[in-house]
């Protein structure tokens, strides 16, 4: 990669409305963009993964209790335990004389919190159908029916993609891509939906591909042509169009056309695809504070209050963060048709 591109590439990322001139430079050799996001997605986007840190959230502790919620096969839940377990995750607690292991949330596993709750506020929008929202949230704290928001830290009113500014921070670079990432097939997303009904879970069936969610990424940075996701993403041209027209056809993304011989189209985000934005600034939040080591690739600016913010996920009642251990459910479903175990339900 020559240096005069690596200039461009960084220009445009620091004003998405300025559009960098086409360039053919393959992604394999300009490797990956250094994201939080991505770098959240790279845990909480396998299927198995993700739905054992949900059980957690419900208070699932034991091998026996992850099982028994999921229906798992063990040698798979004991390979995901153990990955998440290295990932600090969750941390293993010595079982006394006669009782089972237990495997509790770090506070980074808990941190995790916010990320699905936007990913949940996602769902009960767009995806919940005729039926209402499976789950109700009660926020302790006020007592209130919740319907968190993704806001900023600095002013607290509820973020847009629009709203926000990029620059690149000191975490910002390229890494080189993954052998064999971009033979990676979206096959596990019917996997998502195993257990209890869930609006993070049909959330995720969409987005929870890596791929999918990058090329939404792309868009909230103002990147809309085929040419130029592909080139910024490095990603296999046949994958690319794969996940376009699966985002297309799930209402994320709609086509228009720009050129006419040869048509060319762009992909613009929809008014479903922007409020995407609540989880992946979410995410992003997440993957700074846990995984960039203090040196966040990027730095956002809300342009309504002028500041350098993080995206926290507050109560639309009091305004006060959303924990896990705050939280209460009330549930649209029956528990016993999903097996023993159900969150804490205050029915
Ligand atoms: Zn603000
Ligand atoms: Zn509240």
């Amino acid at each position: 990669m020559t240096r005069s591109a690596t200039a461009r590439v960084t220009r445009v990322r620091a004003t998405p409305q300025v559009r960098a001139p086409r360039e053919k430079v393959s992604g394999a050799a300009r490797g990956e963009r250094n994201c939080s996001v991505a770098r959240t997605l790279d845990i909480v986007s396998d299927a198995w993964a993700f739905l054992i840190i949900r059980e957690a959230f419900f208070e699932a502790k034991t091998f026996e209790a992850f099982r028994s919620a999921l229906d798992i096969p063990r040698a798979t839940l004991t390979d995901r335990l153990r990955k998440l377990t290295r990932l600090q995750i969750f941390r293993q607690v010595a079982a006394d004389t006669g009782q089972r292991k237990q495997y509790r949330l770090t506070r980074m596993g808990f941190d995790l919190y916010p990320s699905f709750i936007s990913l949940m506020q996602f769902g009960d929008r767009w995806l919940a159908g005729e039926k209402s929202p499976p789950l109700v949230l009660v926020h302790r704290s006020c007592g209130c029916e919740s319907h968190p928001i993704v806001a900023c830290s600095a002013c607290a009113s509820e973020l847009e993609a629009r709203g926000v500014q990029y620059r690149d921070g000191p975490g910002a670079g390229r890494k080189p891509a993954k052998p064999g990432r971009n033979t990676r097939r979206a096959s596990d997303g019917s996997r998502f939906m195993l257990g209890r009904p869930s609006s993070v879970s049909r959330a995720l069936e969409i987005i929870g591909d890596k791929w999918s969610f990058m090329v939404v990424r792309e868009g909230f940075f103002g990147n809309r042509r085929y040419d130029y996701i592909q080139s910024e993403l490095g990603i296999a041209p046949n994958i690319l169009t794969d996940r376009l027209s699966r985002l297309v056809a799930q209402g994320i993304f709609h086509r228009r056309l720009y050129q006419s011989a040869p048509e060319r189209y762009e992909y613009l985000l929809t008014e479903m695809g922007r409020d995407l934005y609540g989880p992946f600034i979410t995410m992003l939040a997440w993957g700074d504070r846990w995984l960039a080591k203090g040196k966040p690739p990027l730095l956002l600016r809300h342009t309504k209050c002028g500041h350098d913010f993080r995206a926290s996920v507050i109560c639309d009642k009091c305004h006060k963060p959303v924990i896990a251990a705050d939280m209460q459910y009330r549930l649209n479903y029956d528990p016993r048709d999903y097996g023993a175990l159900g969150p804490r339900s205050i029915t």
